[in-house]
């Protein structure tokens, strides 16, 4: 049974520590950034920064809401990238059968880049990046190093404030779905992202759209959201697949 982590972003008070850990545990460098007028900073996930705290503002009346998002690799149980990447080069991407973990391996240097867009087009989080030193691809690894060593990833480690959760499936979605029954008294809207699909689960207490435009997996898309929940449930999915392609 796969492990996972469970975000409930109803506890974030978008202090970056988790962000910030993740570059530290993974010893990336610094990277030039700006300030776009937003928390948010960097704008956007990169080569240095497998997760990033998104930060969204929405005015409702008179009341001004902040929807904080720890954003990273979903860990997909059926993951689109590795479909598309085994396409062109096996092995650029691995799946771990016991943490559930989906790892960009070094062979990813191999893709081309018109293959790397594939590979990216197909995530439906918008999370692949690739390192313009060495060509590969780079993400979120679930902290796989430390998983198998019996230690939690490192942005679990460092949350102050029970954002981040870690452990077996089963106790995540259990911890889960007590969360949002506990929320949905107070926040009619409460939902959890994609839970039977993903090993990443988030708690968000609103609309995806008004956290981030790829908070849960969007309309649009090469598979679309409903293609897409229906191939990663289907037990036909290659044949979906070769629909998906034309
Ligand atoms: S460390 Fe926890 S509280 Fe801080 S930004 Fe990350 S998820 Fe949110
Ligand atoms: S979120 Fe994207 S990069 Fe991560 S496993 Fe799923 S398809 Fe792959
Ligand atoms: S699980 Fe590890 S690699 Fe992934 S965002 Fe957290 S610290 Fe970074």
């Amino acid at each position: 049974m796969s492990k996972v982590v469970f975000v409930d972003t109803s506890r974030c008070t978008a202090c970056r520590g988790c962000q910030v850990a993740c570059k530290e545990w993974h010893e990336l460098p610094a990277n030039d950034t700006r300030q776009t007028g937003s928390h948010q900073n960097p704008p956007d996930l990169n080569p240095y920064n497998y997760k990033v705290v998104r930060f969204s503002e929405h005015l409702d009346g008179d009341t001004v809401r902040w929807y904080f998002f720890p954003d990273q690799c979903r860990h997909c149980e059926e993951p689109p990238c590795k479909m598309e990447a085994d396409e062109h080069v096996k092995g650029a991407v691995v799946r771990d059968g016991k943490t559930g973990a989906v790892i960009f391996t070094p062979k990813s240097k191999k893709l081309s880049a018109a293959a790397f867009e594939k590979v990216r087009k197909f995530c439906p989080y918008n999370v692949p990046r690739r390192n313009p030193d060495t060509g590969a691809m780079v993400k979120c690894s679930m902290c796989n190093e430390r998983v198998v060593r019996g230690m939690p990833p490192a942005c679990v480690k460092v949350c102050p404030t029970g954002t981040m959760n870690f452990g077996e499936r089963t106790d995540m979605l259990a911890l889960a779905k007590k969360r949002l029954q506990e929320l949905k008294a107070k926040h009619p809207k409460a939902r959890l992202v994609d839970p039977d699909s993903v090993n990443v689960i988030y708690l968000l207490i609103d609309e995806p759209a008004r956290y981030y435009e790829y908070a849960a997996v969007p309309e649009g898309g090469p598979l679309g959201r409903q293609q897409f929940l229906a191939w990663l449930f289907s037990p036909l999915k290659k044949s979906v697949d070769t629909v998906a392609r034309g």
